[in-house]
């Protein structure tokens, strides 16, 4: 079983977190969240992120600036481990 660099640690956890990451690539990403603190990190602060978005009213869509955000955050993340 190969340990996933972060790059693909962060394509996996986000099928991880919604729940459609199943076996041999949930336990590979299992193990690279044990080992990597910058992907745990990011991990939880995905998380966070999700219980945010849900709590806002169901019928109201992400709003476009919100998922812009984000994506500049998992950027910044990206480009400081590349360093
Ligand atoms: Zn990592």
């Amino acid at each position: 079983m190969n340990i996933p660099s972060c790059q693909h640690a962060i394509d996996l956890l986000l099928d991880y977190v919604s729940g459609e990451l199943s076996g041999e690539h949930r336990a590979e990403l299992e193990l690279h969240l044990q080992q990597c603190a910058c992907c745990h990190t990011y991990l939880e602060t995905y998380r966070l992120t999700i219980s945010m978005t849900r709590q806002l009213p169901q019928e109201a869509p992400l709003p476009p600036e919100f998922e812009a955000r984000l994506l500049e955050m998992v950027r910044a993340l990206q480009e400081e481990w590349e360093r």
